[in-house]
Parts: structure tokens; C-alpha cells; sequence
């Protein structure tokens, strides 16, 4: 039965609480809440400058994911609606360096959050919504491409193995009675991913070949296949999991996948430049210890039962973002590259 998002609970003077704000979904998911007339708060660290694409209507507190305490005096005075955890440690090649860290702020600052809103629920008496930026991670080198909602959990590095966490810890809220739900997100990338992120790292490399800044080019694992989609559709499908009528957790993904390898060379050939891929080098450096091979998701269940589809290909992600990043080092020059 499809079952469309309630939206009344979406419109209106609602209140959110978002950690990971200043990032690339942070700032979109404020973005389209305010849009929507939501009173946004959100948490960025101490130091934390980013806050260039947040709207000037967002309250900001400053708080630490591995700070639980805080977490708690936060959910208080704020009193929110819903809770969207999108924050941790934002990258799976980060987590191999700091696991402990990735472990506390990706995995155990969920049962932080969560119980905050149980006891704000308890206390008031009103619904509070949890929303959990799970991760296509948490099913490690998987058992079965594409996966699904009940592909077995068996992450493979120490980020998944954080966010496996905090998935269980949101099924274990739920049976609790907190309407606390999960979207399971493949890849998503867009004109704010950090440089770190290995397709920003080729629109911008390409993007220096084509304007003669650079010559060539140096990756990771070009053989990893992920499933690439556009951040600002997966912004919607969070808003449309914390709406649904229903808390449950949905895959999150074109179903569509293509290796690093093709992006780079649909980058180069996005940039008018033949024979890019004799430009890459690979590089030791960025390969990882472990990491599954392909990742796929299925997104039949958030399409049948949300209505949600993604609205922009693989050559249509690559091809924007390739044009802004030309244009940005056009700008900037090298200095808009990110420094290995
Ligand atoms: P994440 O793994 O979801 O954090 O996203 P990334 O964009 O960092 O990596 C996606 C895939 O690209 C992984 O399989 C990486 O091993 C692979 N990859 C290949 N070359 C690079 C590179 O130079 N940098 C990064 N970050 N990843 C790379």
C-alpha cells in the first residue's frame, strides 16, 4: 500500500534539532526546512567556521557528538519535534585513523540523542521524531548486490561498525515506542561535498587539467563501485522518513552503480578533455585497509512506500558538478584544490 507522507506533521511550525549542521546534508536538510516553515536549530563544534550555505534564520549551538551531557541539555532547551542525527566523523578512510572517536561520535552519541527525546516525550507528553543518518556501510563487503532492508549487517570498517550501532540502537528505541526511524544512505554527492570525498576530488582535479593548472591526477581504489546520487534528493527522503506515518527504516539509492574509474572518466569527458583516464595515477595513500567492493541499494521500498525517487543520473551529477568546479577554480586556481 502506498502511504504518503503526513504532511501535515511536515508543514507548520514544527521545531527541528540537527547535529552535523554545517555539513553538506546539514545544510541542505536546514535549507529545506526552513523552506517549509520549521523553526531549525542545529549543533556545530567548537572552531567549526562552516556555516557559509546555512540559512541566517538557524539557531546554532555549539556542542560535541561525544559530549552526552551536552547532547541532553541541548534536546532540553530546545525542545524539538524531531531529531535528525547527521553528524560523526564524516569519512570511512577518517575512521581507519581515529576509530575510538569514530566509535563515540558516529556510533554511541545516537543512544545519547535518543534517549534525550524518549525523556523530552516522557516529560511532555508530545511526540519527538528521531531520524538516523544510517549508512550503506553498515553492510560491509554485503551479502547480496543490490541490497535492501534486510541485507545482513557485517560491516567491514570502523565507521560502519559505528553506524551498525546506532541503526540497532534506533530499532531498540523504537520497540520502545519512540518514533525513531533510519535512511539507509548510499553515496550522495553535490556542489558542497568536501574535497575529501573522492568525486569532489576529480571534478576539482579535472577541473584544474582543463583550465592547464594541473596535469594529471592521483586516486585510490578506481575499482570500488558505489551508488552515486545527488545529496539534495536525499535531503527529501530524510523529511519524508521523519513524516511518514510510520517510523521503519528505508535503503536510501538510485539502484544504479558505477566505479570510481567511470567517474573519472565521465568527469574528463564532462570537461571536453579525450583519454582523461590516462591522466590518473593511482596512489597508495588513498587505497583503505578493507572496504567492500559494491555497494547498490534498492530503493523499491522507499519508492512504494514514500513516493520518493531520485531525480538526477549519474552523468547529470558528474556534468554539474565538473561546470561549478570549473568555474570555482577558474576563481580560486589551485588553491580551491585540496592538498594531499
Ligand atoms: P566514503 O567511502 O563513503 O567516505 O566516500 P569516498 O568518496 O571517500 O570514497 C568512495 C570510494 O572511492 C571508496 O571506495 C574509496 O576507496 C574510493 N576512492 C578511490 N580513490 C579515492 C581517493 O582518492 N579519495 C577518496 N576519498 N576515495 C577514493
Amino acid at each position: 500500500m502506498t502511504t504518503a507522507p503526513a504532511r501535515d506533521q511536515y508543514q507548520g511550525s514544527q521545531t527541528a534539532f540537527i547535529t552535523g549542521i554545517s555539513g553538506q546534508d546539514g545544510s541542505y536538510l536546514a535549507e529545506h526546512l526552513v523552506g517549509a516553515g520549521w523553526s531549525v536549530h542545529g549543533m556545530i563544534r567548537d572552531g567549526d567556521e562552516a556555516r557559509q550555505h546555512l540559512p541566517g534564520v538557524v539557531t546554532i549551538h555549539n556542542g560535541d557528538l561525544t559530549d552526552a551531557r551536552r547532547l541532553f541539555q541541548l534536546i532540553d532547551e530546545v525542545q524539538p519535534d524531531a531529531v535528525f542525527n547527521l553528524g560523526g566523523m564524516s569519512s570511512v578512510a577518517r575512521s581507519w585513523q581515529e576509530p575510538y572517536e569514530a566509535a563515540l561520535a558516529t556510533g554511541a552519541a545516537s543512544i545519547a540523542l535518543l534517549e534525550g527525546a524518549w525523556l523530552l516525550q516522557q516529560r511532555t507528553g508530545r511526540e519527538v521524531r528521531y531520524l538516523q543518518a544510517s549508512s550503506a556501510e553498515i553492510f560491509g563487503n554485503a551479502a547480496e548486490v543490490p541490497q535492501n532492508e534486510s541485507t545482513p549487517i557485517r560491516p567491514v570498517t570502523p565507521y560502519g561498525a559505528a553506524k551498525a550501532f546506532a541503526h540497532h540502537a534506533v530499532r531498540t528505541y523504537r520497540s520502545r515506542g519512540l518514533f525513531a526511524a533510519s535512511a539507509i544512505l548510499y553515496n550522495h554527492e553535490s556542489l558542497r561535498r568536501p574535497p575529501t570525498f573522492v568525486t569532489r576530488r576529480i571534478t576539482l582535479g579535472v577541473a584544474a587539467i582543463a583550465l592547464g593548472l594541473k596535469d594529471r591526477i592521483r586516486l585510490g581504489n578506481l575499482n570500488a563501485v558505489r551508488d552515486f546520487g545527488w545529496a539534495p534528493d536525499y535531503v527529501d527522503a530524510l523529511t519524508r522518513i521523519t513524516t511518514a506515518h510510520q517510523p521503519d527504516d528505508f535503503i536510501v539509492a538510485t539502484g544504479v552503480s558505477h566505479s570510481v574509474k567511470e567517474f573519472a572518466q565521465c568527469a574528463f569527458a564532462a570537461a571536453g578533455i579525450p583519454d582523461g583516464l590516462s591522466r590518473v595515477d593511482t596512489d597508495p595513500r588513498f587505497h583503505r585497509p578493507v572496504e567492500a567492493l559494491e555497494m547498490r541499494g534498492d530503493p523499491s521500498k522507499i519508492s512504494a512506500t514514500l513516493g520518493w525517487t531520485a531525480t538526477t543520473d549519474f552523468q547529470r551529477i558528474v556534468q554539474m558538478m565538473v561546470d561549478h568546479d570549473i568555474s570555482i577554480v577558474r576563481q580560486h586556481g589551485l588553491a580551491a584544490l585540496p592538498t594531499d
